[in-house]
C-alpha cells in the first residue's frame, strides 16, 4: 500500500494517425500501458491494460491508426506527440508486399525480397522492423537478414545473420533469436576486410537459398534485409553487391534522393527490380559515434547477460589443447589505392591464420565456429560466442563464460583483430 499522492503515472491521447515518440531516461526503466483504443510500436500491436517495461535508453514510438490513451509510468529523457509520420506510405508497401505473398504462395514461386537502404540514422532497422511484424500479424513467416555489422541486431557487433519471424516482434525483447543463422566477420566496417564481408554474405545467401527450396512456406513470405548506413564508395558498392547477391526484387531508399536516383540508374535494365522511395521518419533519433559504440558494448553484455540481466553465462574452464583458435585474414590489408597500380595487397584477406592461445586473448570476445575442420571456417556460420576471462599459461587452461554450461558444439574459435568496441567494464 504504497502512497497514491506519489504516483507519477501520466496519461497520453494519441489523436488517429499520430504517435508518441519516446526516449526512457538514461537511469531507469518505464512503464508503458494501453488503456484505450489500439496502438502499435513499429509494427507490434500493445497488448490492452498490461504494463509494459522498457530498459533505460530505449528509443521508440507508440503509433495509433484509430486513436487511443496511453499511460506512461516513470521518466523519459523525451517525449512528446507527432501527427506527422511516414506512416501511411510504410503500410502501403506492406500491401503491395502482402500482394506479392499471396501471388508466390499461389503459384509456389518466390516472394518479395525486400532490401532497406539508406544513410545512418534513416530508421532502415525500424522500417524492417514494422514490415516483418506487419508480415508476421498476418500470418506470414518471412525471413529477416541483418547485414549491419555495426549496429544489427542479430547477436553481437560484428556479424550478418539471418533468422524467421514467426510472430510480431517484441518491442521490448526485440528480433527472436533461437535459432539465428550467424556469419562472424569480427570488426564492425566493412572496409577492414571487403573480401572478407563479401565473402559471408555470399555464403548466408546460399545457405537462405537452400532452406527455401525446401521450404515453400518461407520462400512464398521472402525476406527483409537491413543493411549499414554507408552508401558512399566501398559502401555503395556493397549495396549493389548485396542486391545483386541475395536477388533482391524490392529496395527501398530511405531519406535519400541521390541514392534512389542512383539506385534507379544502375538497376534500370532489371526490370524485376523495382526501386521505392520512401520518406525518413522525424522520430528517427540520431546517434553518434560514441552512442554506437556503447550500444555495441551493450550488445555483447546482452547476449550474455540478456536484456534486464536476466541470464547468467556460465564460466568454464577447457585445455589449451582442446581448444584450436583462428584469426581470418593476414592483419589490417593495405587499401588497393595505397599500393602502384596493378599490384595486389599482399595478405590474402579470406586467408586462415592458427593463432597460438597467449594472454593476448585475455577479455576478447571469441566466435565458436560450427566448422569440423580449420578448411571449413570461413564458410561455416557460428554457434554463439564466449568471453575469455582467464588465461593460465602454467596450467595451460583458459576461462570463460559461455551462455550455457558444458562443452561447446566445436573446438574452433575464431578470434577478431579489434575489440568490437567492446568495454570490459562491462563485465
Ligand atoms: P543505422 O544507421 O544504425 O543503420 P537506422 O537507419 O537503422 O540506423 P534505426 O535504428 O531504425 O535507424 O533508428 C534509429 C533510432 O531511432 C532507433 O533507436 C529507433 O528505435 C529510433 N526511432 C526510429 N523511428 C522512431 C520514431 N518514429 N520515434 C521514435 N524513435 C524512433
Amino acid at each position: 500500500a504504497g502512497s497514491t499522492s506519489a504516483s507519477t503515472i501520466r496519461q497520453v491521447k494519441l489523436d488517429r494517425e499520430s504517435e508518441l515518440r519516446i526516449e526512457v531516461g538514461y537511469d531507469s526503466p518505464l512503464r508503458l500501458r494501453l488503456v484505450t483504443g489500439t496502438a502499435e510500436i513499429f509494427g507490434t500491436e500493445l497488448p490492452p491494460e498490461i504494463w509494459l517495461t522498457f530498459p533505460p535508453r530505449l528509443k521508440f514510438a507508440v503509433f495509433a491508426w484509430y486513436g487511443a490513451t496511453i499511460e506512461l509510468d516513470g521518466t523519459t529523457e523525451t517525449d512528446y506527440t507527432a501527427d506527422e509520420t511516414p506512416m501511411i506510405s510504410y503500410v502501403n508497401v506492406h500491401a503491395i508486399l502482402e500482394g506479392r505473398r499471396n501471388r508466390a504462395k499461389a503459384s509456389s514461386s518466390e516472394g518479395p525480397r525486400v532490401i532497406v537502404v539508406g544513410p545512418t540514422d534513416s530508421g532502415k532497422s525500424t522500417l524492417s522492423r514494422m514490415l516483418l511484424s506487419w508480415a508476421a500479424k498476418q500470418g506470414w513467416k518471412p525471413t529477416f537478414v541483418d547485414l549491419d555489422i555495426g549496429q544489427g541486431s542479430i547477436t553481437i557487433p560484428g556479424c550478418i545473420g539471418a533468422t524467421p519471424i514467426e510472430m510480431p516482434i517484441d518491442p521490448v525483447e526485440g528480433i527472436p533469436l533461437e535459432i539465428p543463422l550467424v556469419y562472424f566477420y569480427g570488426h564492425t566496417t566493412p572496409s577492414n576486410n571487403v573480401d572478407l564481408y563479401k565473402v559471408l554474405v555470399k555464403e548466408l545467401s546460399q545457405m537462405l537459398e537452400r532452406q527455401f527450396a525446401g521450404n515453400a512456406e518461407s520462400r512464398a513470405a521472402g525476406m527483409v534485409i537491413n543493411t549499414m548506413g554507408w552508401i558512399e564508395g566501398v559502401g555503395y558498392e556493397l549495396l549493389l553487391h548485396a542486391i545483386d547477391t541475395f536477388n533482391c526484387n524490392v529496395v527501398l531508399v530511405l531519406g535519400q534522393e541521390k541514392l534512389c536516383s542512383m539506385l534507379r540508374d544502375v538497376l534500370r535494365n532489371k526490370p524485376n527490380v523495382d526501386v521505392v522511395k520512401l520518406q525518413k521518419s522525424g522520430g528517427v533519433v540520431s546517434r553518434n559515434a560514441k552512442f554506437r559504440q556503447k550500444a555495441r558494448s551493450y550488445r555483447i553484455r546482452e547476449y550474455f547477460y540478456g536484456l534486464a540481466n536476466d541470464l547468467s553465462p556460465h564460466s568454464n574452464i577447457a585445455n589449451f589443447s582442446d581448444l584450436s583458435v583462428y584469426r581470418i585474414g593476414g592483419g589490417p590489408q593495405a587499401p588497393r589505392s595505397a599500393l602502384p597500380i596493378g599490384a595486389e595487397p599482399a595478405a590474402d584477406p579470406t586467408r586462415l591464420v592458427h593463432v597460438n592461445i597467449n594472454r593476448d586473448l585475455l577479455h576478447l570476445v571469441l566466435a565458436v565456429s560450427f566448422a569440423k575442420e580449420p578448411e571449413e571456417i570461413i564458410s561455416s556460420n557460428v554457434a554463439g560466442f564466449i568471453y575469455v576471462t582467464d588465461i593460465d599459461i602454467q596450467r595451460k587452461k583458459i576461462t570463460y563464460l559461455a551462455p550455457s554450461a558444458g562443452e561447446l558444439p566445436s573446438k574452433f574459435l575464431i578470434v577478431v583483430c579489434e575489440a568490437l568496441g567492446f568495454d570490459s567494464k562491462c563485465f
